[in-house]
């Protein structure tokens, strides 16, 4: 089976680089699979999910937006920030939603809606990558769309 390298990445560190049977990726207008003989692109990502399968394994990670580059045998994600589904704090996700849905609540103070609704999708996402792992793992069903 062939591959296609993957690196994801932030302005702070290097999350992954590894080699990729297929990548599935929050594009802006949906969700886009890659195989490794993809066209090249270059396009924006959304606040998602990214899966990553690699032989018979499938991992994940939580994507806050950022951009793709796809080039022949290379896949380099610069995401906004990115952790591996395993690796998400799930207390912290809950605080950062309760935070930010109160704030949406607050009419007619100086609170900045736009900021508090991206947190709060941010936050609601981080929480559905981890609970969807979590489920494949206990022998659920894996691979559902997680929707926007
Ligand atoms: P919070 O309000 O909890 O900081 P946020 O959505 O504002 O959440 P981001 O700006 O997206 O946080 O991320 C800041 C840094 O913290 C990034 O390095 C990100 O990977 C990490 N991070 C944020 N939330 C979590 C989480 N629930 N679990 C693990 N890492 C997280």
């Amino acid at each position: 089976m062939s591959t296609i390298k993957l690196d994801i990445v932030t302005a702070e560190k290097l999350i992954l680089s590894d080699e990729a049977n297929f990548v599935v990726v929050p594009g802006s207008m949906g969700e886009l699979g890659i195989f490794p003989k993809h066209a090249p692109l270059l396009s924006t990502l959304e606040v998602g999910e990214v899966r990553v399968t690699k032989a018979e394994e499938e991992y994940s990670f939580f994507i806050s937006g950022g951009f793709i580059e796809i080039l022949p045998g290379q896949i380099t994600i610069l995401a906004n920030t990115a952790e591996r589904a395993e690796n998400i704090d799930e207390a912290r996700a809950k605080e950062a939603r309760d935070r930010a849905e109160a704030l949406t609540t607050q009419i007619g103070e100086e609170i900045d809606i736009a900021q508090a609704e991206a947190s709060l999708k941010r936050a609601t996402v981080r929480l559905k990558v981890m609970q969807k792992r979590r489920a494949s793992r206990a022998g659920g069903p894996a691979g559902t769309s997680l929707g926007s």
